[in-house]
């Protein structure tokens, strides 16, 4: 039995692009992983099977699209092994659909346990290539602590990091779907007559104030900085949203945004009791399911148990 421990991610810097001919967007994503994270379990079974406990579990496909299927099945092809085996537990606390990557999560954390179940020692710069190959944001997820992502957010660079950010994640009832809140994006772009193609929106890179205030641990610098260029497309999608982030800095916090397509909003906290204090009033607030107090960055996917 082999257990994986993977973080979710916010995106402290959001940067879309226009349109490319190919329909993605070019990011310039500043990704931040929190101790708000999944377990994955990977004990030996009959071909690639799935279970999965949570307060959201029920959300979770427990069919092949799950990304956890997906990772075993392309970490199998890629060594030949005809017949795969194993079941995986997903122990689920980052929200479903919420802008954290917890499938992507999932993903990265599959790869792992089934490459330590399986002994097969595949080298890191391997992993993370299947990792890309399942999508764009599984790479960071095997990485952790924060990294620039470049294209589509696949390409990473990791960047310095002084000390610990404390944050709070409010959870919103239902999900929101990566792909529709990019259509919404450029539709507000289109309305707004600035155009949402590659020629008018200009190529987006990371803003070095929020890069000095990383590599200096200042959290005041960072609140200033933080920017989501999606956080627009998903408050005119989900409009109660206003009210969850106006519910946060009230409490107390120093910037509040939404978690790259949402609904999760994220809320920078000066310490941990002040985080403790804004996760408190966001649940007494009734803008949303429920709020956690974390920290980051932390680590990303990695081995915390196993046995015979
Ligand atoms: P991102 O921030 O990467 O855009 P997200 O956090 O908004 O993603 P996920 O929780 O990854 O969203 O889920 C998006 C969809 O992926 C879900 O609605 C679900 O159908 C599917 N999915 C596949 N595998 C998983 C998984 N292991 N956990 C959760 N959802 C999964």
């Amino acid at each position: 039995m082999v257990t994986v421990r993977v973080p979710a991610k916010v995106n402290v810097q959001l940067g879309v692009g226009g349109v490319r001919p190919d329909g993605y967007h070019d990011l310039a994503n500043v990704f931040f992983a929190v101790a708000l994270g999944d377990q994955v379990t990977a004990t030996p079974g009959e071909g690639v099977t799935l279970s999965c406990d949570g307060p959201d579990a029920a959300a979770v496909p427990l069919d092949d699209g799950n990304l956890a299927a997906r990772a075993a099945r392309l970490l199998a092809a890629h060594h030949g092994l005809a017949d795969p085996g194993v079941h995986l537990h997903i122990d689920k606390a980052i929200p479903v659909a919420g802008g954290m990557a917890g499938g992507s999560a999932d993903g990265a954390a599959a790869l792992l346990a089934c490459d330590a179940l399986w002994g097969l020692d595949t080298p890191l710069p391997v992993l993370l290539e299947l990792a890309a190959e399942l999508g764009s944001d599984v790479p960071f997820a095997l990485l952790g602590g924060v990294a620039l992502g470049r294209g589509r957010g696949e390409l990473l660079e990791p960047l310095p990091v002084a000390g610990t950010f404390h944050w709070v994640f409010a959870v919103a009832d239902g999900g929101l779907s990566t792909p529709a809140v990019f259509r919404e994006c450029d539709r507000l772009r289109e309305e707004s007559g600035l155009g949402s193609s590659l020629a008018d929106v200009p190529t987006p890179d990371a803003d070095p104030a929020l890069l000095a205030a990383l590599a200096e641990g200042d959290p005041v610098a960072l609140a200033a900085a933080l920017a989501n260029d999606l956080q627009a497309a998903a408050v005119s999608l989900r409009p109660s949203l206003a009210d969850t982030l106006h519910a946060g800095t009230e409490a107390g916090a120093l910037a509040a945004l939404v978690s790259g397509s949402g609904p999760t909003c994220a809320f920078l906290a000066k310490d941990a009791d002040a985080a403790a204090h804004v996760a408190a009033a966001l649940r007494a607030s009734g803008t949303c399911r429920t709020a956690h107090a974390t920290h980051g960055p932390v680590p990303g996917a990695r081995v915390v148990k196993t046995s015979a």
